[in-house]
């Protein structure tokens, strides 16, 4: 079998999770298989070898487990994308949608330096609400970013097409249809 078959086997789908209609894409069994959570980061680091990446900035929370394996395969740091509140220091906010209304996300304002190569991170994209309010939020705080990476890509949903409108390049490991 592909290693892209293995992984998409590796990740444990939940219908009707958190409500009716939505399959959930469970990645916690990814994780706990060895095998599979080093050959994911493996296969999202081996495009960004040798870039000179400053920063990989993680979605909370499961952004933040890939995103610090992330950050150590690539000698990057590491800034967290939370949710509101959460953050200690001065932090800079922005809004972004999700299915029914809208949310606010934000970083430490001294998080990163403008010019800074940053890399995008989150378990899954679906419709890209969530990741277009982290790319601008990065890019009010003058990131430069290199590019913005999933395990899972819901294409049906739309959120590869939304970033790439954003001029961001977008990299996914494993596509499921639908919701
Ligand atoms: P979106 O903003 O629509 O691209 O949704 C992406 C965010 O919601 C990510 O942080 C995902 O972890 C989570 N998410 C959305 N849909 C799913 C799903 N079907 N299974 C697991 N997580 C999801």
């Amino acid at each position: 079998m592909s290693f892209k078959t293995d992984l998409a086997l590796s990740i444990r789908s939940i219908p009707d999770y958190p409500k009716p209609g939505i399959i959930f894409r469970d990645i916690t069994t990814l994780l706990g298989d060895a095998i599979a959570f080093r050959q994911a980061v493996d296969e999202l680091v081996k495009p960004y070898v040798g870039l000179g990446v400053d920063k990989i900035a993680g979605i909370e929370a499961r952004g933040f487990i890939l995103g610090g394996a992330l950050a150590h395969q690539l000698s990057a740091g590491f800034v967290p994308i939370r949710k509101k509140g959460k953050l200690p220091h001065e932090t800079v906010r922005m809004a972004y949608s999700l299915e029914y209304g809208t949310d606010e996300m934000e970083m430490h304002v001294d998080a990163l330096k403008p010019g800074e190569k940053v890399i995008l991170t989150d378990d899954l994209i679906a419709t890209g609400g969530t990741a277009e309010g982290a790319v601008r939020l990065l890019r009010q705080l003058g990131a430069e970013i290199v590019s913005a990476c999933f395990v899972i890509d819901l294409p049906d949903l739309g959120g590869r097409k939304k970033l790439e409108a954003l001029g961001v390049e977008v990299r996914t490991l494993v596509e499921f249809a639908g919701h």
